[in-house]
């Protein structure tokens, strides 16, 4: 586990808006590192719930926290959670949105941030699929903005891809990169704008090159999961990842790069939607590629 870093801290306000999955846990990973942290959501109680949320959901799926369950308690109680939006951003030097991936509604909330936030704090969006070029003529200030996007922090996944809309600064990048190291987690500096940011592409060119061949009728899933844990040494392969994520969720990402590009080699398999309208969405449904709770690549003869 990495632990707390000692890099010093770049800033000392940061505010999260929207505390679901991702804002909650970001809000207390950033508490732990020392950051005063202010959140707002609308729905009631909504950072209490979602800690719930996830305490039960790690500790039923076996998983040894980023931040060890001794000090959950003792970060959530860290962040000051605020019924006004004004009143979490009014101080904040770095804030960061984490509400539902839908552009018309990032786009509202940017608009409310951009009002009560100083003007010379950093807006930065955890959106998994929109670049914050397309927030920023929202922000009332385009060259403080920034993606700061997280994926699983609380399992360990402690990378960040830190990316600038069209007219973000040097400098606001390097304090995005420097806020990133300070709460102990890796920054994957994108340089450019690019959808799917650094490491979702890499995920993504794996996920598009492997349905095709199973959708295809080319190999079968299995032979490429065998093929993938033997030549990394992991314990799963890329359908049993995909079965994790959920398949649902996986069409939904696959047909963002689509639509994007109009490729039709970028157009996810039939073979999937069929699936998913069977009901079979991974591990979420106790059947994708493989069945759970005891998948095939689980077992000790899988890749014998
Ligand atoms: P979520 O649905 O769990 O949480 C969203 C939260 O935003 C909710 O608590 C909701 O009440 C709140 N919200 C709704 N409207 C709001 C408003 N007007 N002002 C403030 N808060 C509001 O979603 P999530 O999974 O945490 O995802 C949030 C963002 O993070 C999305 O952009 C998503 O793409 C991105 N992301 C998600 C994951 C993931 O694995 N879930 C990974 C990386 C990035």
């Amino acid at each position: 586990m990495p632990k707390k870093s000692s890099t010093p801290l770049p800033l000392k306000r940061f505010a999260v808006v929207g505390t679901g999955i991702q804002g909650t846990q970001i809000a207390m990973i950033a508490a732990r590192a020392g950051y005063e942290v202010a959140v707002y959501d609308p729905r009631p109680g909504a950072f209490r719930q979602t800690f719930e949320k996830l305490r039960a959901d790690l500790k039923a799926k076996k998983v040894k926290p980023l931040i060890p369950w001794n000090r959950w308690e003792e970060c959530a109680r860290k962040v000051r959670h605020l019924r006004d939006l004004d009143k979490a951003v009014a101080r904040a030097e770095l804030v960061l949105e984490a509400v539902p991936e839908n552009l018309e509604l990032k786009k509202e909330v940017w608009r409310e941030i951009a009002a009560k936030a100083p003007p010379e704090a950093i807006l930065a969006t955890n959106s998994s699929s929109i670049p914050v070029s397309r927030l920023e003529g929202e922000s009332g200030r385009p060259e403080r903005v920034l993606n700061i996007h997280f994926y699983f922090p609380m399992q360990g996944v402690t990378m960040v891809d830190v990316m600038g809309g069209s007219r973000t600064l040097p400098e606001v990048l390097e304090t995005g990169i420097a806020w990133v190291r300070s709460i102990g987690f890796v920054p994957l500096t994108v340089k450019k704008e690019l959808l799917g940011f650094c490491f979702n592409r890499v995920w993504r060119a794996v996920k598009r090159e492997v349905l095709f061949m199973w959708g295809n009728g080319y190999v079968d899933f299995q032979d490429i999961d065998r093929a993938w844990m033997i030549f990394t040494g992991m314990k799963e392969g890329p359908f049993a990842l995909m079965d994790k994520v959920g398949l649902d969720v996986i069409w939904d990402i696959e047909m963002v790069y689509y639509n994007e590009s109009k490729d039709p080699k970028d157009h996810p398999p039939q073979a999937l939607k069929e699936m998913i309208a069977r009901g079979e969405l991974g591990v979420k449904s106790g059947k994708g590629f493989y069945t759970y709770p005891d998948p095939a690549f689980l077992r000790p003869d899988f890749i014998r």
